[in-house]
């Protein structure tokens, strides 16, 4: 019986198809494939019949020049090898996009097409990184401090290796967007690609879910990480916490652990940069004359402050190398005090008068 029409339209030859020669290197054949499939590109070419059979076209053309038996049995009898064979080529769009995944890598349409398209969950994948904030007291930066850090995150299931599949089934390809990952919307004049909603992007579904994840592929879990906080460490600094992250899938590398420094604010002392700031009060006579006033340290003990005679209001004294470690670079910074000097708001009649008798003796210059 002899088929007629569209169905059963002979063949294009391959080499023409993606207008190389017949000795054409794979590398030749590689390159003209990708700018046709760029070309025709469904994306591309929304709802444009004649590119997608031209994108198909190339594709299966490629698909049998880059399979040297394929390519022999062509070369040798044609398209008529190729059935000997029990070759049907390529399928639809959706085939062609998990199949040459496969030949050129996982982004090679993500590369050509910036389609964000979540990774394959059959490959290795390195697991997520993890940020936490932890915050401290000004003693614990002054000192350094090991903190334990309660985190929890989702986790690459350990009974389906965060496939999702229940043992003895696989993810299968996604019926709505043929395993692309990505569906194509027009907006307008332009073509917008944007996740499969069947699939959320990951371009397979499972049909089987695993019992302990409940086909999510990840479970929550809560650990205890004990990060030790370097002396001198400041507020909104972070702290990279090397193979702490989240598990990789299929042998794949641990992600890190990010921790951001918070310093809480202390009542007395306050930071600045690698310098400790506390500020006190001293009476004017105190101030004229000098003292000496003991003050509390962040650790709970107390040092002595020496107050210069004729010290003026605002100055400050300094206690060298008492403030932060320097993180980079050696030594501390200090411990700075301001020192405010009060005038009484009430006196005394004798306290008045011997004031009044002061200000006699200063003015005479006495
Ligand atoms: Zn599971
Ligand atoms: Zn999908």
């Amino acid at each position: 019986m002899l088929r007629v029409g569209p169905l059963f339209m002979a063949k294009r030859d391959y080499y023409e198809v993606l207008s190389v020669e017949r000795t054409a290197t794979i590398d030749v054949i590689k390159k003209s494939y990708k700018a046709l499939a760029l070309k025709h590109h469904p994306d591309r070419n929304p709802g444009d019949a004649a590119a997608e059979e031209a994108f198909k076209e190339a594709s299966e053309a490629f698909q049998v020049l880059n399979d040297p038996n394929k390519r022999a049995a062509y070369d040798r009898y044609g398209h008529a090898g190729l059935d000997a064979q029990g070759y049907h080529g390529v399928g639809d769009v959706g085939d062609i996009f998990s199949q040459f995944r496969d030949i050129f890598g996982q982004d090679f349409f993500g590369d050509v097409f910036g389609g964000g398209r979540r990774p394959r969950r059959d490959q290795p994948q390195r697991g997520g990184d993890l940020r936490v904030a932890v915050s401290i007291t000004l003693a614990e930066a002054l000192e350094g401090v090991k903190k334990d850090i309660e985190i929890e995150h989702p986790s690459p299931c350990e009974t389906c290796d965060g496939s999702g599949a229940a043992a003895g089934t696989t993810r299968q390809n996604c019926s709505m967007c043929g395993g692309r990952g990505q569906v194509a919307q027009s907006r307008g004049m332009f073509v917008m690609s944007s996740p499969c909603p069947q699939c959320r992007g990951e371009g397979s579904v499972v049909t089987k879910p695993c019992e302990s994840c409940a086909g999510r592929g990840e479970v929550n879990v809560r650990r205890t990480v004990n990060v030790p906080l370097p002396a001198g460490i400041d507020d909104g600094q972070t702290l990279r916490v090397p193979g702490k992250g989240q598990p990789g899938t299929r042998g794949g590398p641990t992600g890190h652990l990010y921790v951001t420094v918070q310093l809480e604010p202390h009542d007395r002392y306050q930071r600045e940069g690698e310098h400790l700031i506390y500020e006190m009060h001293v009476s004017f006579p105190d101030a004229a004359l000098g003292t000496e006033v003991t003050i509390p340290t962040l650790d709970g003990k107390t040092t002595k402050v020496k107050v210069p005679a004729g010290l003026q209001p605002g100055d400050h004294v300094v206690l060298a190398g008492s403030g932060f470690p320097r993180l980079q670079g050696r030594g501390r910074g200090d411990l700075v005090v301001i020192v405010h000097v009060d005038i009484p708001k009430k006196l005394s009649s004798k306290a008045k008068k011997l004031l009044a008798e002061l200000r006699e003796m200063i003015a005479k210059g006495e």
